[in-house]
This record gives structure tokens, sequence and C-alpha cells, in this order.
């Protein structure tokens, strides 16, 4: 089997100019002694709008594994494929996040219900899972409930499964199964229930991403309840160490979390989870490298601030239709977007301090750094224009991409 590392973290490289930065956190970590596996993730919906082929990941990936010496493994994430979109990737990725989130809710069949039901009698009734908070109940109905609920998307990710595991072989993938894009959380009993049917339908997941509870924007904090967040995860590697056992998936399978990057009040959460229970992660975070970008070039200043200026300009104006994609995962107040005239006057530092997230900081926007994240398809525009800024100031651009992965993401996470 291609085995997924006990830690992966998943980075977006938006325009694949920043592997080498990106790399150069995961060996800062090595040096403090915690190695982790980096996945480089980009999804369909991001290759299309910036022109770009799977392969080009691939490729930047291989070159910054090359330059820096990266002796440990990593990856290439086909994000959120489903069976219309996978074919592209199949070459040049690794990793497959199967996403089966439209077909969740969607009756399954009475006989196929009825059947998993039968299968399973061990799910019904009072039961302690090991490290879960209380001892889950379920009924004959809330299994048949959950089966009716999840089986139409579990088939799915079989089909989607066998499809990549007959094109590349089976032993030769890491498959991830996600259903973190639908709008109801997954309750640690019904991750149970989905995970008995996922080694019925014989999915190989090493990583499953549920919806957790509370809100996930990109490139922001967590909103929600914190106490409840431990609770359901602590929850999860119960159930995911107990399914393990008792339906012979994988043993390295583990959590993944689709973050949308900068969830920093979970992170000691998860941290603590991890040391106490001896579970591996894998930690999905979004594009944001390509704010980095956009921090470093406004750092810079000159040609590199005018550009980050008309990008924010153009964006407001285009505030609609860039943000529909995004809805459910973005919330801008406009009325704390100020007017381009007066980001016009900003010097580099100060257009830096509104986007780079460092929460409690005067400067610091999380409206502006939501637009912006969702805005990226005007640097793919600019075209070389903005990859020749890229160029010319590669240095204090990758200090920023580096400093953020390491510093905001990884020493919370990994080290304390
Ligand atoms: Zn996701």
């Amino acid at each position: 089997m291609h085995t997924l590392e006990k830690f992966s973290f998943g980075v977006g490289d938006r325009f694949a100019h920043q592997a080498k930065a990106q790399l150069l956190a995961f060996q800062k970590l090595e040096k403090e002694g915690i190695t982790v596996a980096p996945v480089w993730n980009k999804s369909n919906r991001e290759h299309t709008f910036i022109g770009s082929e799977p392969q080009s990941v691939f490729d930047a990936a291989q070159t910054a594994v090359h330059a820096l010496g990266w002796s440990h493994g990593w990856h290439v994430d086909a994000d959120h494929i489903r069976l219309e979109t996978v074919e592209r990737f199949i070459a040049s990725s690794d990793f497959f996040t199967i996403d089966v989130a439209d077909s969740i809710g969607k009756p399954a069949p009475a006989a196929d219900v009825h059947a998993f039901v039968t299968r399973h009698p061990e799910l019904i009734g009072t039961t302690q899972i090991p490290g879960a908070s209380e001892p889950f109940t379920l009924t004959h109905a809330d299994v048949e409930r959950v089966a009716s609920e999840y089986l139409l998307a579990v088939q799915d990710a079989g089909r989607i499964y066998r499809h990549v595991a007959l094109a590349k072989g089976e032993e030769n993938i890491i498959a991830e199964v996600s259903m973190d894009e639908t709008d109801a959380p997954q309750t640690p009993s019904e991750l149970l229930i989905i995970l008995a049917a996922l080694a019925d339908e014989k999915v190989r997941a090493q990583t499953i991403a549920p919806k957790f509870t509370g809100r996930f924007n990109k490139g922001v904090d967590y909103v929600g309840d914190l106490v409840q967040f431990e609770r359901e995860f602590n929850d999860d590697l119960a159930v995911i160490a107990r399914a393990i056992a008792l339906y012979g998936l994988p043993a390295n399978l583990k959590l993944s979390v689709h973050s949308g990057s900068d969830k920093f009040s979970l992170y000691p959460i998860i941290r603590r989870a991890l040391a106490r229970t001896g579970a591996g992660v894998h930690i999905k975070t979004a594009g944001t490298t390509w704010l980095e970008e956009i921090i470093g070039l406004a750092e810079a200043g000159g040609e590199g601030l005018v550009l980050a200026k008309e990008i924010y300009a153009y964006a407001l104006a285009h505030v609609d239709d860039l943000c529909a994609p995004y809805a459910s995962v973005i919330d801008i107040d406009r009325t704390q977007l100020p007017s381009p005239e007066t980001v016009n006057a900003w010097n580099g530092p100060q257009f830096a301090s509104a986007v780079r997230h460092i929460p409690g900081h005067p400067g610091f926007n999380a409206h502006i750094r939501q637009l912006l994240h969702v805005s990226f398809k005007l640097a793919a525009k600019a075209g070389t224009r903005y990859l020749d800024l890229l160029k010319a100031n590669e240095e204090i651009v990758a200090k920023q991409v580096t400093e953020n992965i390491f510093e905001r993401h990884m020493r919370p996470l990994f080290i304390g």
C-alpha cells in the first residue's frame, strides 16, 4: 500500500511559484524533531479559474523537493475530485480527495439500506467506545436513517475509488473521502456508520474528512463552540480507532481537517488530542499562500504594491461575482471594506498588515483578507505581469510564505 504518513499537511500553491518556500516550513519543523509530509493540493475549480493543469503542481513540488533535498514523503492531492473531474488528475496525483458531498442526503434504495442494517447488528444498541466522551446509543431506526442519508455517497466514493485504483493500481494511491462541503455536520456516531459502509464498499480510505460543527471560513479563524469542537474531534478519533479494529479499514486511517486555513483557535485543541491519543492527522489548508504573495508584493512596494492595490480595487468593484462561488465559506461585511481611495493611500506595510492574519493587530482586516482570498483569478488575469513580480520579489514573498506556514500554523499545531 502507498501509505500516507502519520502527520501530513496540505498546502495550496495556486500559481506554482512557492513550493520551495512552503517546503522550507516543513524543513524547519523537521529541525524541531517533527516530520510532517507535505501534500500539495489544488482543486479542479482552482485549476479552471487559473487555467493551469494538474501536472504543474507535481512539477513544482518535485522541483522543490529536489532543490531542498527533502528526503521524506510528499504527495500531490487531486483535491475534491469527482468522477467527472478526476481524469486529468490521474497521471500527476497520488493522493485523491474523493468528494461525495453532492450525494449526501439523497435517499438510498430501501433494499440497500435494509441490507446494510441487517449486516451491521453491532451498530445497534449502547456501546462505550474507548476514548469517547459518552456511550453511543443507536436504535435500529437511527442506523436506518443514517444509512439512507449516506449510502449513496458511500457508493459514489466506491465508484470513484475503483476508477482511480484501476487506472493507477490500488497499491499506488492514497484515498481520502471528503464530506465537508455539505450543510450539516456529521456526528461521531454517524461517522462510525459511514466508516462501516465504506469498509463494506471496500474503499481503502486513509483519511476521512467529515464536516465538523462550526464555520470554517476561508483564511480566517474558526467561528463556533470550541468546547463542542473539542468533544466532537476527540469522539471522532475514538470512532476511527474503533472502525479500524471492527471493519479492517487501513490501520493508518486518520481524520482530515479541511481547515480552510488559519483555524488558530482549533490548533491547540487538535495538538492536545493528538498528544493524548497518539493519533495522526491531515490538516488541509486553503490556497492562502496566494495571500502571502500579495502581502510580499505589498511589502516590496513599487510595482508590487501598485498591482496589489489594483487587484483590491477591481475585487471591490466585482465583489458579487468573486464571492458567489464561495458564499458558504466566507463572511464578508461589506461595510468593513475600505474604498479604493483609502487603500490607495496606504504604504506597503499598511496594506500588508491589513491582509496578514495576525489576530489583534490593529491593521488587520478580516474582510479585506477574505475578499482577496477569493480574488486569485484577478492575479491569474494579470498573467505575466503578476508572475514576473513574483520572480522579481522572490525573496520577500518567500519569507512571508514560509513564516506564515511555520509560525502561524505548524508551530501551534505541532510544537505548541
Ligand atoms: Zn474540503
